[in-house]
């Protein structure tokens, strides 16, 4: 049963006021709250458990190595890999595509090389690629994309080419809300040896990925997006293809044999995994992912679609409203009038209601659409009608202000 009631009574910190008003808490696609659970398993674990991981033979260390590897069959399972050995832990999306730029660059990325990337992707996985091609004298090509904010999948086609090492898209988009046709956008790669890496941070909060399904060779997604702690994301890759990639950083655990004049590399994951791993905030993805699951992701889809629909609904009636993208997903960016989007943000704050302003770290996706910013709504699993009748009233009446 999908409980509106019972899951915020979950999330203490939806009942807390700001300015003397109820907060309405719409900054989801920045980061999620978190549920009592999360919280109480990660005190718990440093109250009575705590040790470093893989390296003791005593009772605590143990159990905690028990409990670190039984968050990453959690995640196995959650995103449906063949195999633990398929999963990395990161400080988020963010590590998770610089780890994969560095490795895969130094091992296949050359002189006149290319790297697909599309017209809606956030900053995080644009840099990186950016700076490997800096670095190998190689050439970043992307994929365009419809005024309305849907890519150009023939354009995509023509972009592929013998010279193309890696295509790296986004699943959804932070800004627009755009769900990507990733299945087609990797059978097209594939069907040219290219792999393909997915950023699934916009996707995993809100519908059900599994990566035998999708078929992609690399995902990549944060923890604290997915209602689970800060400082910890998973890159997840084919084992083929991380067993051809070299290691990332080096130190501890990453190791099988070390002397001066030669090292030999931990199997997998450990390879990619140097130093004492955040293996509380591990813990704390791993009960976050239970939680979401114990609702049903189809269920929490569907709660969101409902509320995406009534929001776009209730806001394309208002005069001035200019909404950006096919909001598929939790998301809705929008501008009204010339009300400038920071006075928006800054002004619906007063009323209690945290919204997201500015370029939403995808600078260029801005010049493509022409404009300088958006505020964008994006919505959870404990948000509710309610909520957006309170942004609908307050955007009713900053304008009133204007
Ligand atoms: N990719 C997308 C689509 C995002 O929305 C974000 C965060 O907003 C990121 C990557 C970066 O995630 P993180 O800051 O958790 O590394």
């Amino acid at each position: 049963m999908y409980n509106i009631e019972h899951i915020r009574n979950d999330f203490p910190i939806l009942s807390r006021q700001v300015y003397g008003r109820p907060l309405v808490y719409l900054d989801n696609g920045a980061t999620t709250q978190k549920p009592r659970c999360v919280v109480e398993a990660m005190v718990g674990e440093y109250y009575n458990v705590n040790a470093n991981v893989h390296r003791g033979v005593h009772f605590l260390s143990q159990q905690a190595t028990d409990l670190h590897e039984q968050g990453r069959e959690t995640v196995r399972h959650f995103i449906n890999a063949r195999s633990t050995a398929e999963v990395l832990f990161t400080r988020g999306t963010t590590e998770s595509i610089n780890l994969l730029a560095f490795c895969f660059g130094e091992a296949f990325i050359g002189e006149g090389d290319e790297i697909v990337v599309s017209a809606m992707e956030h900053h995080s996985n644009i840099v990186p690629w950016q700076m490997v091609c800096e670095r190998k004298g190689a050439r970043l090509r992307v994929v365009p994309m419809t005024d309305g904010g849907e890519l150009l999948l023939e354009d995509y086609g023509r972009l592929l080419n013998d010279r193309t090492k890696i295509v790296c898209c986004t699943h959804v988009s932070n800004v627009l809300g755009t769900v990507n046709p990733v299945k087609e956008i990797v059978r097209m790669a594939h069907d040219r040896g290219i792999p393909v890496l997915i950023d699934g941070a916009q996707s995993t909060p809100h519908f059900a990925v599994d990566m035998q399904d999708l078929d992609c060779d690399f995902f990549a997604f944060s923890g604290h997006k997915i209602y689970g702690p800060t400082g910890i994301g998973v890159l997840y890759g084919k084992e083929a293809w991380l067993e051809k990639l070299p290691p990332y950083q080096g130190g501890g655990e990453m190791i099988k044999k070390v002397t001066f004049e030669h090292t030999t590399y931990n199997e997998l994951p450990y390879k990619f995994e140097a130093g004492t791993p955040d293996y509380v905030a591990v813990h704390g993805l791993a009960v976050a992912l239970d939680y979401v699951s114990a609702l049903g992701m189809e269920n929490i889809y569907a709660h969101e679609q409902e509320l995406t629909r009534y929001a776009a609904l209730q806001m394309g009636e208002i005069e001035g409203m200019k909404i950006y993208g096919p909001h598929h997903d939790a998301v809705i960016s929008f501008q009204v009038g010339n009300i400038h989007h920071l006075d928006m943000g800054t002004l619906l704050d007063r009323l209690g209601i945290a919204v997201r302003t500015g370029h939403h770290c995808a600078e260029p996706l801005m010049h493509r659409l022409g404009i300088e910013g958006t505020v964008r709504a994006s919505f959870a699993l404990y948000n509710t009608k309610e909520e957006v009748d309170a942004l609908v009233d307050g955007i009713k009446r900053v304008m009133r202000m204007f």
